[in-house]
C-alpha cells in the first residue's frame, strides 16, 4: 500500500456515524494528520447507536460466525420457539430470504468457518489492549477492563455439542480454562446451580459502560481537533472518480475523503459510491437492571442455554442478546426483552423476580447489528472512489472491532491500494 491517490489537494476527512467504529476512525486519522469532521444526528454514544446498549464484550475470541454447519436444520425449532433466540417478522422475510440463505451458506462447511474465524482474529486478536489504550488516551481507563470472560454451560454436554466453535477457536490461537462445578460455584457465588461448568477465556477482555464510553471517544476526537457536526449525511458528491463534498442535512460539507461508519444505515451511503452490499439489520435487545442490585456475575459471562450475556456493568446489570430478523423499522418487540429478563433472573435466582419497583428500574432498549451475511465486516475503499472507506458491517463484534478497524481506515484513507491482510474485508466481494 504505497501509492497516495493522484493529485490530492487536501487533508480533510468527514466520518459519517460516531459510534465505536466511527469515533476510532476519527482518532486515528487525526493521528496520522487528517483534519477530521464527525458527523453525526444524535449523541455520540446515544441510544440511537448500536454502541450504546451492547454487551460490552471485547471478545478476541468472537471469531465464529453465528451460522455453523447444520444451523440451516435448528432454524425451524428456534423461530417456532416464542423463548428462543431468534425471531423473524414473517412481513420481512421477502427481503430478508436472500441475506438469509447467504448467510446460513457461509457457515456451511468447517472450512469456511475456519477461514471467517482467522479473518475475524485478525482484527479481535489484541482488541483489549487497544481499547485500554483508547481508553486511557481519552480519559476513562476505569471503563475498560482485561480480566477475561466466561461461558456457563449445564453441562459437559451441552459444551461438547459447541466443540466445532471450539475447535475453531483452538486453531487461531484462542486458549481457555475450564472451571468445574466446584470451581464456578466458588468463582460465581450468586450464579444458579444449574451451571456446573465455565469455560474462562483470560485473554479477553470488557467494557464497563459502552455508550459513556463511546461518547469519551468522540469528546478526545473533539480535543484533539475534530470537529463534530450533528446531521444526517444524505448523499455523496462524487465527480471524475473523486469525492468532492458529502451532502448532509446540513447542507454540502466540502472534503478530499470520507469514511462511511454510519453502522446499520450505512447502505444507502455505501451504494452512493458504487458499492452495493446486502447489509441486514440482526436486531438485538437488553434489559438493564439499574439500582442497587444485590448479586450478579463476577466475570462478564454467556450462558449457552439462553445464548445471552449477563455483564455487571456501571449503570446496573445487563442481559443482551437475541437475534431478531425484522429490518430497520418495524417496532420493537419488547417480549424479546422480556425473554433475557426471565432467563437473567432464572440464572440469579437472588433477583427475585427482577421486576421494577423497590430499588430497582427495569430498562429495555432495542440495537441494530449492521450484518453482512458472510460474518464479515466490510472495510475497504468503495468501488466509485477510493476517497471514500467504507467501514461497517461488524455485527456482533463491532465494540470489540472498532480499534483494530480505526487503525485500518486510517490506513486506507489518502490511499488508493488496500493491505494484502485486509483482502477478507474488501466490500468488493460482493461483486
Ligand atoms: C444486543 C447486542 C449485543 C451486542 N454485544 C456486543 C458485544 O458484547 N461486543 C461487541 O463487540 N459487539 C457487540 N454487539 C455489536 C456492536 O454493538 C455493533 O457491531 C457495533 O456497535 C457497531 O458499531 P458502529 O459504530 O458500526 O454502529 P453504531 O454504533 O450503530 O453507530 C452508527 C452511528 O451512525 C449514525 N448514523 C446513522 N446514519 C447516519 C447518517 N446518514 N449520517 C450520519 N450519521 C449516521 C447513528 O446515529 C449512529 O450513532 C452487540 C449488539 C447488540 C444489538
Amino acid at each position: 500500500m504505497q501509492s497516495t491517490i493522484e493529485g490530492r489537494t487536501g487533508h480533510h476527512v468527514v466520518v459519517i456515524g460516531a459510534g465505536a467504529v466511527g469515533c476510532a476512525s476519527a482518532i486515528e486519522a487525526l493521528r496520522r494528520g487528517w483534519r477530521v469532521t464527525l458527523l453525526e444526528p444524535g449523541e455520540p454514544g446515544g441510544e440511537q447507536a448500536t454502541s450504546y446498549g451492547n454487551a460490552g464484550w471485547l471478545s478476541s475470541h468472537s471469531v465464529i460466525p453465528p451460522a455453523l454447519p447444520g444451523a440451516w436444520r435448528k432454524v425451524p425449532a428456534w423461530l417456532l420457539d416464542p423463548l428462543g433466540p431468534l425471531a423473524l417478522r414473517w412481513r420481512h422475510l421477502p427481503r430478508a430470504l436472500p441475506w438469509l440463505l447467504r448467510y446460513l451458506a457461509s457457515g456451511w462447511t468447517e472450512e469456511r468457518v475456519q477461514r471467517t474465524a482467522d479473518a475475524l482474529r485478525l482484527m479481535l486478536a489484541d482488541s483489549p489492549v487497544l481499547h485500554a489504550r483508547l481508553a486511557a488516551d481519552a480519559g476513562v481507563p476505569g471503563l475498560i477492563e482485561h480480566r477475561g470472560l466466561l461461558h456457563v454451560y449445564r453441562s459437559r454436554a451441552e459444551f461438547e455439542s459447541e466443540s466445532l466453535a471450539w475447535r475453531v477457536r483452538a486453531r487461531t490461537g484462542v486458549q481457555w480454562t475450564e472451571w468445574d462445578a466446584a470451581r464456578l460455584a466458588a468463582e460465581e457465588p450468586d450464579l444458579d446451580r444449574r451451571y456446573t461448568l465455565g469455560i474462562h477465556v483470560a485473554e479477553a477482555g470488557h467494557c464497563r459502560h459502552p455508550g459513556a464510553y463511546v461518547a469519551a471517544l468522540a469528546r478526545h476526537a473533539q480535543a484533539t481537533g475534530a470537529r463534530l457536526v450533528k446531521a444526517l449525511a444524505t448523499g455523496l458528491q462524487i465527480e471524475g472518480g473523486r469525492l468532492r463534498a458529502v451532502r448532509t442535512t446540513a447542507g454540502d460539507i466540502a472534503c478530499d475523503a470520507a469514511v462511511i461508519s454510519a453502522g446499520a444505515r450505512s447502505a444507502a451511503l455505501a451504494r452512493a459510491a458504487g458499492s452495493p452490499v446486502p447489509l441486514e439489520s440482526e436486531r438485538g435487545y437488553h434489559v438493564m437492571l439499574e439500582g442497587a442490585v444485590p448479586v450478579g456475575p463476577r466475570t462478564p459471562m454467556m450462558a449457552a442455554d439462553g445464548k445471552l450475556i449477563v455483564h455487571a456493568m456501571v449503570p446496573g446489570l445487563r442481559a443482551a442478546g437475541q437475534v431478531e430478523i425484522a429490518g430497520l423499522v418495524a417496532e420493537p418487540d419488547w417480549r424479546r426483552a422480556e425473554i433475557l429478563r426471565r432467563h437473567l433472573v432464572s440464572m440469579f435466582p437472588a433477583l427475585g423476580d427482577g421486576a421494577a419497583g423497590e430499588a430497582l428500574v427495569v430498562r429495555h432498549w432495542l440495537g441494530h447489528r449492521p450484518s453482512l451475511p458472510d460474518g464479515l465486516p466490510c472495510i475497504g475503499h468503495a468501488r466509485a472512489t477510493p476517497d471514500v472507506v467504507l467501514a461497517f458491517g461488524h455485527g456482533h463484534v463491532g465494540l470489540g472491532g472498532s480499534a483494530r478497524t480505526g487503525q485500518w481506515v486510517a490506513e486506507l484513507l489518502g490511499r488508493a491500494e488496500r493491505p494484502a491482510a485486509l483482502a477478507p474485508f474488501d466490500p468488493a466481494r460482493f461483486g
